[in-house]
């Protein structure tokens, strides 16, 4: 097979105007995204997803010298406490990378400062932005899916202690995890509530590990809790909160994931022009037809569009604009930019022929893993409703 060289050392011409904080920011993760984590893709796609232990360990010191786990910790704890827009800038980078490479480092979020107890931020969330502690969450069940107000796991109290039980579905990391957010209806309260469970309680069982579409070594696995019992210290927020933190968290992943697809849809634009301007089809360069051409065209323009909600979105943010607009944004964003860089992959991967369908092609595997930016944090179809019950409740000119 004929080889076309990448564009990887390219910057994306789309601009948007940036501090020079935020552009500090973006060179430093386009630079780590580059030199550390692009080169090892396909090597971690033969291999599930896993990379020799000397690599993994190195890109993670890596990232947290650079300070890639503390940019949403506030500064009384030790942290960058970054604006969302120079977040964005960041994980806009990381999102060119496949196999859930960027992955390599823990990234404590503000939430969590705001939820938690003292002794817990010492204990969990602080030993995370130190890279010597891993979480992963235990929340989506089988029965109620997408309606997580319709949770079914229990937690009782029993003396001093909580009783936890319930199967939890889709657990992402924990197989290489040290504690769950596992998140359970109170009975007793009418209420709900997080826990921070250590791995290896006892009573805590993995039932099953299926294969998914991507190749992470991160793993999705289903798990088991049957009674068990955790110190009342290990539930997170108050009585009566409601949870209110999780919005927040909410709003964070969602706009987050809008980053990384906008990070992966500019790779594959770069990546299918340099191949489509060499790529020679009946004596001239493939992108010299118009058929072609069209996709192109729509993928920057759509790249475009996503790039300057994703920025505008941080950037309301961070002016303190309106919370129940935010939430909203963020749920446009998610919505639009996942199924913006879905349809850059289809495109992609089409310009590439039959090697956009080899599995070390970028088209190839991103056209995969993007797949699942619709599903998680909320299906396509959940952040239309939230949209449409905004649109419904509040109308245009307040969303
Ligand atoms: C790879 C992967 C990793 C994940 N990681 C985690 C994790 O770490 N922790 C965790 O807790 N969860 C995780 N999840 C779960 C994820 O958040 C859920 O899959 C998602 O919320 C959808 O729930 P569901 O799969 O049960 O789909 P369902 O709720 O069964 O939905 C099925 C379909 O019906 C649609 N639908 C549902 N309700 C409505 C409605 N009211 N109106 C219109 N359409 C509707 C959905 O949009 C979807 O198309 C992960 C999932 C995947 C695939």
């Amino acid at each position: 097979m004929p080889s076309f060289p990448t564009t990887t050392q390219k910057r994306a011409k789309l601009k948007i105007e940036l501090s020079n904080s935020a552009l500090e920011w973006q060179a430093q993760a386009r630079e780590y995204a580059d030199e550390y984590l692009q080169p090892h893709e396909v090597e971690a796609e033969l291999n599930g997803g896993v990379l020799p232990t000397e690599v993994s360990a190195r890109n993670k010191k890596r990232a947290i010298e650079l300070g890639f786990s503390a940019i949403d910790v506030p500064k009384a704890y030790g942290g960058l406490e970054l604006p969302l827009v120079e977040q964005v800038a960041i994980w806009e980078q990381l999102g060119r990378v496949t196999n859930a490479l960027s992955w390599c480092f823990s990234e404590p979020q503000k939430w969590m400062f705001e939820a938690c107890s003292d002794a817990q931020i010492d204990q969990y969330i602080l030993p995370m932005m130190r890279g010597k502690l891993k979480d992963c969450y235990a929340i989506t069940e089988s029965g109620p899916g997408s309606d997580v107000a319709g949770i079914e796991a229990t937690a009782v109290k029993s003396g001093d202690d909580y009783i936890l039980n319930g199967e939890k579905w889709y657990v992402t990391s924990a197989n290489l995890a040290d504690f769950f957010w596992f998140q359970a209806r109170l009975p007793d309260e009418d209420d709900d509530a997080l826990f921070l469970v250590d791995q290896g309680t006892p009573g805590i069982e993995m039932t099953a590990n299926p294969l998914f579409s991507h190749t992470y070594a991160a793993h999705h696995p289903t798990y088991d809790f049957v009674n068990v019992s955790v110190p009342a210290s290990k539930r997170v927020g108050q009585s009566g909160d409601n949870m209110a933190y999780t919005r927040s968290w909410f709003r964070h992943e969602r706009l987050m994931i809008g980053a990384r697809s906008c990070g992966a849809a500019a790779r594959l634009i770069e990546e299918a022009t340099t191949f489509a301007q060499q790529r020679i089809v009946a004596g001239e360069p493939l992108s010299e037809k118009q058929a072609i051409q069209f996709m192109l065209a729509d993928c920057a323009t759509e790249l475009w569009a996503a790039r300057l909600m994703t920025y505008e979105a941080a950037t309301a943010d961070d002016r303190g604009d309106d919370l129940k607009a935010l939430h909203n944004r963020c749920s446009m964003v998610k919505l639009f930019v996942s199924e913006m860089a879905n349809r850059v992959a289809d495109r992609a991967l089409q310009i590439f022929g039959g090697r956009g369908y080899m599995r070390e092609n970028v088209a190839e595997r991103f056209f995969r893993e993007l797949r699942v930016d619709r599903i998680w944090e909320g299906t396509s179809e959940i952040q239309r409703l939230i949209i449409a019950r905004n649109l419904l409740k509040r109308g245009l000119d307040d969303m």
